[in-house]
């Protein structure tokens, strides 16, 4: 039942990437004036009021009928159907049963969610501040200038005032309630989104490696920290004859291989450095501490592990092997290289790595070129 109840309230009607903040506090406000009117109608219907329970009638249809609207994405028309309500009752109250009720502080439920109930522009939303304080201008200029038609005793007054108290309270608590936990979650869905956004442009959508704007961030960044005491260096790798690889088992065949092979290059690489893809069956190797000798002897040790992959595809097995071409960013890079100047720094040494890889390509593939 009280699961209903919540699902009920809840029911979204916007798109998922829309706050349904609005629908839900007009809504819910919406319930929570139903409920008053109702219980008003009982009062006026047991002290036989026929003005008070048809007005209260009328006010209870009203708020149904803006809850209604809010199942219907129609919110601007909610409020206003809702505000018009609440008005109408509180003149009606003021001018019959005098200013002791304390229904015009409705008018501050009303200041609540002229801010958060609607998408207006600030200039509609102050206009809209000035007619509400217009309002209680007039009814307290009415109260000073005019008897109640029907005043209330005191006992009456202080019951009446603590009805409306606890519904105003209540309203409100609930308009900032459901205003400040949207935020929260608005705010986590934006970083969650952003984090998404950043993981997909820096990493390459068939390997999941990191693509090679995201490689360049942190070469230039370990470069110009100056942490790596050892050296950096670079190699480019490139499948040997890959073009046969498509051209004999297809070219989801090669995807599975490329696919394959990055995830061995990204489990070999941790605690070194980074595996990229640098395109196409390229990859990038970076050695983040390491001098030229050291990362040879990690690249020879890669290009052994590759001769053994298998990689078994639609009944097939497969191997490939690879060419490597490294060489040594520090010979690139100088003392005063500055921040402007590292990339084509690092370019030039992935240039010089390109052409030990073309060496071996020349040589006879399958080897290692420092
Ligand atoms: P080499 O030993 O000289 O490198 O020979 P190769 O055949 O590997 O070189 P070539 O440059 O002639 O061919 C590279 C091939 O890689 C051609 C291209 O269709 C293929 N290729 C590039 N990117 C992808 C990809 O994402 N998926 C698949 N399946 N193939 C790709
Ligand atoms: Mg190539
Ligand atoms: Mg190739």
């Amino acid at each position: 039942m009280y699961e209903k109840l919540i699902t009920f309230i809840k029911k979204d009607v916007t798109g998922e990437n829309e706050s349904n903040r609005v629908s839900y506090i007009v809504r819910i406000n919406g319930f929570i004036m139903s409920l008053y009117f109702f219980i008003w109608m009982l009062g006026f219907g047991i002290n036989n009021s026929v003005l008070g329970f048809s007005a209260c009638a009328l006010c209870f249809a009203i708020n149904v009928l803006a809850s209604y609207f809010t199942y219907q994405n129609k919110n601007a028309t909610a409020l206003t159907i809702y505000a018009g309500g609440i008005i109408m009752w509180m003149v009606l109250f003021v001018i019959r049963w005098g200013w002791d009720g304390g229904v015009q502080h409705y008018l501050f439920v009303m200041l609540l969610l002229v801010f958060v109930g609607t998408y207006a522009s600030t200039r509609i939303k102050l206009v809209e501040c000035v007619v509400l304080y217009g309002i209680r201008l007039f009814l307290f200029m009415w109260h000073l200038n005019h008897e109640a038609i029907e005043p209330l005793s005191k006992e009456v007054s202080i019951v009446i005032q603590n009805i409306n108290m606890i519904a105003i309270y209540i309203s409100m608590i609930v308009i900032l309630f459901i205003f400040t936990n949207d935020k929260m979650v608005t705010e986590a869905k934006l970083a969650s989104y952003n984090r998404e956004l950043k993981f997909k442009s820096q990493s390459d959508t068939l390997t999941g490696l990191p693509n090679r704007s995201a490689v360049m961030e942190t070469l230039t960044d370990t470069l110009l920290s100056g942490k790596s005491t050892n050296g950096v260096c670079v190699a480019i790798g490139d499948i040997d004859f890959f073009k046969k690889v498509n051209d004999t088992y297809g070219h989801e065949a090669g995807d599975e291989v490329l696919k394959t092979l990055a995830k061995r290059f990204n489990i070999f690489m941790q605690n070194k450095g980074i595996a990229a893809r640098w395109g196409g069956e390229e990859f990038l190797f970076v050695f983040l501490d390491d001098n030229l000798d050291d990362a040879a002897l990690h690249l020879e040790n890669l290009l052994t592990q590759v001769r053994g992959i298998v990689i078994p595809y639609n009944n097939q097995l497969l191997k490939v092997t690879m060419t490597i071409g490294v060489s040594d960013i520090n010979a690139f890079v100088y003392k005063d290289t500055d921040s402007e100047d590292i990339e084509n720094r690092i370019y030039e040494a992935i240039s010089a790595a390109d052409k030990k890889l073309y060496i071996g390509k020349q040589n006879g593939r399958n080897t290692l070129i420092v």
